[in-house]
């Protein structure tokens, strides 16, 4: 992934970082999604005030991707309100985990260190070792054929 791609995919997730709903934490996250196609879906970070109720911004963005019909990814990007480091969460990367094996390639992470430098990891970089839908034998070639 090259800077410039990167720049755009941190100024799109920072775009929604305005309509997350966070009453409980008050911490707004957007998140950007760039499909094998070139097409970028946003997300923002989801709560409710009933413990628990709550969708990150990543989650939200892969979601909002495949409501387009859209299953495979070359780059998640990930921003914060304060520009904090900020990077998905376990659940989120298990879910971009299983998006590697559908796009049959590793997504990368971008997002902006403490020193606001733009940093690329991949995936499977942070999430060393974990298992997927083929792990477990399913076929997912329906998704990749769309
Ligand atoms: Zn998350």
């Amino acid at each position: 992934m090259n800077k410039k791609t990167a720049y755009i995919l941190i100024a799109e997730a920072e775009k929604v970082l305005k309509n997350a709903y966070v009453p409980v934490s008050d911490y707004p996250v957007g998140a950007a999604i760039l499909t094998d196609d070139d097409m970028i879906f946003q997300g923002c970070n989801t709560e409710s005030v009933i413990s628990g109720l709550g969708s990150c911004a990543e989650r939200n963005a892969v979601s909002h991707a495949i409501a387009h019909g859209k299953y495979r990814y070359k780059a998640l990007a990930v921003v914060s309100k304060d520009k904090k480091m900020i990077k998905p969460c376990g659940a989120c990367l298990q879910v971009l985990y299983e998006m590697t094996q559908i796009s049959k390639n590793d997504i990368d992470i971008v997002y902006t260190d403490s020193d606001g430098e733009i940093r690329i990891e991949s995936v499977k970089t942070i999430l060393k070792s974990t298992i997927g839908p083929e792990d477990l034998g399913k076929e997912l070639g329906s998704y990749r054929n769309r």
